[in-house]
C-alpha cells in the first residue's frame, strides 16, 4: 500500500484565497490587517522566513512592515519597540522572529507583546487560554498540522496520536490540539525508551525532532496518519523532514512531504491570526463607538 501524499501547499493555497476574500471584505469595510514583523541579526534562515512571511501579507492583501535591527539591540530598546507596536492603530499582529541573539530574553520579548496582537500564539495568556479550551489565537504550525490532518477527511476523535517531541513551539501545543479533538495522547521525547514501541501504536504519527529520517518504516503502525513536522538540511543543501519519506509511505496511509507538507500551513495559520486581530479590533472599536 502506498500513502496518499497529503500536499500542504495546495491546502495552504485553497486557505489563503479564502483569506484574501475576507481581506477584501474587511477592506471594504474600512479596516485593512496588519502584521509587524520583527527581524534581529542577520541569520539567513530567519531573514529568508521573513522575507516569505512579508510575501504571504502582500498576495493576501495584508499590510505588512517589516523591522529590520542590529544584532547589537538591547533588550530595552527591543522592548520599547514592542510596546510601540503594541500601541501602532495600523499594527494588528506582532511577530518577532525567534531565535533571538543570546544577550535577549526571548520569554521576556514574548510577553511584551500585547495578548491581543500576539499572532504567534506564544504568549503566555494565549497558551494559557488554549489548555483551557478559551478564545485564542493557536500557535500557527500546531494550528496548521489540526487542519492538514483534518483535511485527509481523517476523524480526530478517538485515535491514538503520538507526537514525538515536546517543544513549547511544536510538540507540546500540538499535543494539547489533539487532546482537545478528543484523541487520547501520547509525547514521547529523548528520554522515551523504547521510542518504536509508543509510534508503532500511533493512528496518527506527529514528529518534530529535528533530526534528518530519524523515523523509518519499522516506526510506523500500518494505515498511520504520519505528519513530518522536522525541517533538516543534508548533504547538497538538501531538506528533508525526520521521517524516511520513501519507506514511511508504503506502510502510512497519509503523509506529509518536506519540503511542502506543514511548512507552507505555518504562514497560512499566521495571515488567519492576522486577520482575527483585525476582526476582533473591529468589533472591540464598534463596542466602544
Ligand atoms: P526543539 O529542538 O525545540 O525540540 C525537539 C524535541 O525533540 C525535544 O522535545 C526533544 O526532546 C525531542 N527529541 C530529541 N531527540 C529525540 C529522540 N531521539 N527521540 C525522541 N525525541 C527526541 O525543536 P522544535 O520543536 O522547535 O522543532 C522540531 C523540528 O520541527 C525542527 O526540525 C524544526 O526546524 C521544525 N519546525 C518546522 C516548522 C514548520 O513550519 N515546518 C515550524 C517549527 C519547527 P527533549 O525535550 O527531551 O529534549
Amino acid at each position: 500500500m502506498s500513502a496518499k501524499i497529503i500536499d500542504g501547499k495546495q491546502v495552504a493555497k485553497d486557505i489563503r484565497e479564502e483569506i484574501r476574500l475576507e481581506v477584501e471584505q474587511l477592506k471594504r469595510s474600512g479596516v485593512q490587517p496588519g502584521l509587524a514583523v520583527v527581524l534581529v541579526g542577520e541569520d539567513p534562515a530567519s531573514q529568508s522566513y521573513v522575507k516569505a512571511k512579508a510575501k504571504a501579507c502582500e498576495e493576501a492583501g495584508i499590510y505588512s512592515r517589516v523591522i529590520r535591527k542590529s544584532e547589537a539591540i538591547t533588550e530595552q530598546e527591543l522592548l520599547k519597540l514592542i510596546q510601540e507596536l503594541n500601541e501602532d492603530e495600523l499594527i494588528h499582529g506582532i511577530l518577532v522572529q525567534l531565535p533571538l541573539p543570546k544577550h535577549i530574553s526571548e520569554d521576556a520579548v514574548i510577553q511584551a507583546i500585547h495578548p491581543e496582537k500576539d499572532v504567534d500564539g506564544f504568549h503566555p495568556i494565549n497558551v494559557g487560554n488554549m489548555v483551557i479550551g478559551a478564545p485564542c489565537y493557536l500557535p500557527c504550525t500546531p494550528h496548521g498540522i489540526i487542519e492538514l490532518i483534518k483535511r485527509t477527511g481523517t476523524s480526530i476523535s478517538g485515535k491514538h496520536a503520538v507526537v514525538v517531541g515536546r517543544s513549547n513551539i511544536v510538540g507540546k501545543p500540538v499535543s494539547m490540539l489533539l487532546l482537545q479533538e478528543n484523541a487520547t495522547v501520547s509525547v514521547c521525547h529523548s528520554r522515551t525508551p523504547d521510542l518504536g514501541a509508543i509510534t508503532r501504536q500511533a493512528d496518527i504519527l506527529v514528529v518534530a525532532v529535528g533530526k534528518a529520517n530519524m523515523i523509518g518504516a519499522d516506526h510506523v503502525a500500518p494505515g498511520a496518519v504520519v505528519i513530518d513536522v522536522g525541517v533538516n538540511r543534508v548533504e547538497g543543501n538538501k531538506l528533508v523532514g525526520d521521517v524516511c519519506f520513501d519507506e514511511v509511505k508504503e506502510v502510512a496511509s497519509f503523509i506529509t512531504p518536506v519540503p511542502g507538507g506543514v511548512g507552507p500551513m505555518t504562514i497560512t495559520m499566521l495571515l488567519k491570526n492576522t486577520v482575527e486581530a483585525a476582526k476582533l479590533k473591529r468589533i472591540q472599536e464598534k463596542q466602544e463607538a
